[in-house]
C-alpha cells in the first residue's frame, strides 16, 4: 500500500477528533493553518523507524497502545534490536571496529528536548538505555568509553561480551585485506533510528548503532549526536538517519530537516533537501548511502535516501507497513 493511502486509511480509521488544545499548538507556528478535514482527525499514536525492523515497530506500539508514552515506546522499541544478535550494526552482535571491539553509539530526545547519548560504549547490550540514564540522571548530555561504561555498571547495567562468534569470524576474514570500503545496503545498513508520536500528540526519538563495520578505533558516527543522528523538537517534528554518518554530521542533517519542517516544509520535501545538500558536497561521490526519515506534528512522514533500498517501518491503529524511500539517485 502506499504511504499516502495507508496515512489517509489510518487517519480515516479508529483515532478520535484531536484535541482543541493540541490544535491550538499545532497551528501556533505554521502560516498555513489546519483547515482541511484531514487535519483534524487524530493521526497518532504513531512509530516510524529506518529499515524493516518490523518486531522494533511493534515494541514500540504495544506500549503506545498501552498508553504509554513516546519516550518508553522508543526506548523499548530500538532495544529490540540492541538485543538481536542476528542484527549485526546494532547492539550485541554488532560488527567491531577494525581491532575487534564492539563499540557501541546511541542517544535519546524527549518532548522537551532532553537528550542523552552515549559514545564508544563497550560491553553493554542497551546502549540507549544508558545514554537514557545519562539523559535523567546526570547533569550531562553524553558520555565516552569507560566513563560511559563505569557509569552503565553502577546503574545496574550487566557486563556482557557484545562480539558474536559470526561477527568475529567475518572481522577475521576481513582482516585478511582490512579495505575500508562499506557496501551500500549491506555494512553499513542496520543503525535503527526510531520516532514515536503518543496519544498526547508528544514526540520523542532514540538512535542506537555499532557503527560502520571495521571503522577506525574510537570514531564515533552521527547517530549519537544530537542534531545529526536525531533530532526532535516537540513544537515541530523529529528526524532520524541512518548511512555513513560522516556524511550525516557535516551537514548535522536531523537538525536541518526539523527546522525546514519549521518553516513550511513536508516532512517528504525536508528529507529530500536534507539528502540534496550532502549530494551538494560530495558532487565526485556518490558510493555511499544516507537515509532520512521523518514525522511532523500532524503525524505526516516522509523519507528520502541517496542509492535505491532503504526504506522505513510505521505503525499506527492500522496497522504496520513498510515503505520503499525514493531515492536520490534513481533505480
Ligand atoms: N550511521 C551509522 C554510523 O555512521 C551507520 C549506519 O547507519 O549503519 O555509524
Amino acid at each position: 500500500m502506499k504511504r499516502r493511502n495507508f496515512l489517509k486509511n489510518s487517519t480515516m480509521g479508529t483515532a478520535g477528533l484531536i484535541s482543541t488544545p493540541i490544535l491550538a499548538s499545532l497551528d501556533k507556528d505554521r502560516s498555513n493553518p489546519l483547515t482541511d478535514a484531514q487535519s483534524l482527525i487524530k493521526p497518532f499514536p504513531i512509530v516510524i523507524c529506518t529499515w524493516n525492523f518490523a518486531n522494533a515497530t511493534a515494541k514500540a506500539w504495544e506500549v503506545l497502545n498501552a498508553g504509554g508514552n513516546s519516550l518508553d515506546a522508543v526506548e523499548q522499541g530500538v532495544m529490540i534490536e540492541e538485543a538481536d544478535v542476528d542484527n549485526q550494526t546494532v547492539g550485541k552482535g554488532g560488527r567491531p571496529d577494525r581491532d575487534g571491539n564492539v563499540t557501541l553509539d546511541a542517544c535519546i530526545m524527549d518532548k522537551n528536548g532532553n537528550c542523552g547519548a552515549v559514545v564508544y560504549l563497550q560491553n553493554i547490550t542497551h546502549a540507549v538505555s544508558v545514554a537514557r540514564k545519562v539523559m535523567e540522571k546526570t547533569p550531562h548530555v553524553m558520555l565516552a568509553g569507560k566513563g560511559a561504561e563505569q557509569f552503565a555498571y553502577a546503574n545496574g547495567f550487566a557486563k556482557e561480551d557484545l562480539l558474536t562468534e559470526k561477527s568475529k569470524k567475518e572481522w577475521l576474514e576481513w582482516k585478511k585485506t582490512s579495505q575500508y570500503k562499506p557496501i551500500i545496503n549491506i555494512e553499513n545498513h542496520d543503525t535503527i533510528g526510531m520516532l514515536a508520536i503518543d496519544k498526547n500528540g508528544d514526540i520523542s526519538g532514540a538512535c542506537t548503532t555499532s557503527g560502520m563495520a571495521y571503522k577506525y578505533g574510537g570514531r564515533i558516527g552521527d547517530s549519537p549526536i544530537i542534531g545529526a543522528g536525531l533530532f526532535v523538537d516537540n513544537e515541530v517534528g523529529g528526524a532520524t538517519a541512518t548511512g555513513v554518518g560522516e556524511e550525516v554530521v557535516r551537514t548535522v542533517g536531523s537538525f536541518l530537516i526539523v527546522e525546514l519542517m519549521r518553516q513550511g516544509k513536508s516532512p517528504q520535501q525536508a528529507c529530500e533537501e536534507g539528502v540534496r545538500r550532502i549530494m551538494a558536497k560530495n558532487k565526485d561521490r556518490k558510493d555511499f548511502q544516507i537515509g532520512f526519515i521523518a514525522i511532523n506534528k500532524k503525524g505526516e512522514t516522509g523519507s528520502y535516501c541517496v542509492h535505491p533500498g532503504f526504506s522505513y517501518n510505521m505503525i499506527s491503529d492500522q496497522g504496520q507497513v513498510n515503505q520503499p524511500s525514493e531515492s536520490y539517485i534513481k533505480p
